[in-house]
């Protein structure tokens, strides 16, 4: 748990209710014990991504700025919301300080992270937002669940239009006006929103496979806008295929 955006007694109660297995809900020094702060904020400042256009695991390296920002962060002095990183370099790092008596499929581990993750596209050759990024571990973006999913169309027709008239457009005051259809960083509906996506991890782990449903009412909806976000994950339950199949899992 990297993020202290989210309830996580509610997130730990709503896994271990669903899940008839032992959860555990662990804070960041777990993860990054045995490494100096220097060391974590060195293998982060390489994760960064400098150009949207370019694979940053083409060319990894760290700045002694990056370096010192990272540090900032680690320590709390810093809040970056706007920084992207590589989340599959990301992964293969957390990958490698996770304790090698836990490293099977007997165990399935999520990274809650502030942090706004991206992987890089071949199609488009560029790299895209993301909310999660699945494998060993998954990790969960919560500035990725707000800023990845597009916002409603209305929204930016609607900034886009204040602009053209020279209006100074009031960010809190327009987000304000589609609270019903998008998430906001200081959002409370967060939390339900990451349980959704942690569901996704653990059906990833379980099926090996690709997790996503196509009921729009399914919190294994792959959602693409933020008002599937909110139908989906916050306020979706599970569709009977998959509540099938989690009995199933649960039965063993
Ligand atoms: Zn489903």
């Amino acid at each position: 748990m990297l993020s202290g955006k989210v309830n996580h007694n509610s997130i730990l109660a709503y896994i271990t209710d669903v899940i008839d297995c032992s959860v555990e809900c662990r804070g960041a020094d777990a993860l990054y014990s045995g490494f100096s702060m220097r060391e974590i904020a060195w293998m982060h400042a390489m994760c960064r991504v400098r150009d949207v256009f370019k694979a940053t695991s083409n060319e990894a390296h760290a700045e002694e700025g990056d370096v010192e920002h990272e540090l900032s962060i680690l320590r709390g002095y810093a809040n970056d919301q706007s920084s992207i990183y590589d989340g599959f370099m990301l992964q293969s790092m957390y990958s490698s300080m996770i304790d090698p008596e836990e490293s099977s499929l007997e165990h399935v581990h999520v990274i809650l992270t502030d942090r706004l993750i991206a992987t890089y596209r071949e199609e488009d050759m560029r790299y895209h937002l993301n909310t999660v990024v699945l494998g060993y571990p998954s990790i969960v973006s919560i500035s990725g669940i707000v800023e990845a999913p597009a916002k409603p169309r209305a929204f930016y027709t609607l900034y886009y239009y204040y602009i053209s008239q020279g209006i100074t457009v009031n960010m809190d005051e327009l987000k304000h006006l589609f609270r019903d259809a998008m998430l906001d960083h200081d959002d409370p509906r967060l939390t339900d929103a990451v349980k959704g996506y942690i569901m996704h991890a653990v059906f990833y782990s379980m099926l090996n496979d690709s997790p996503f449903c196509d009921e729009k009412g399914c919190m294994l909806y792959n959602s693409h806008w933020q008002d599937e976000v909110i139908q989906a994950q916050v306020s979706g339950g599970m569709c009977e295929r998959h509540r099938a199949v989690l009995k199933e899992f649960n039965g063993k």
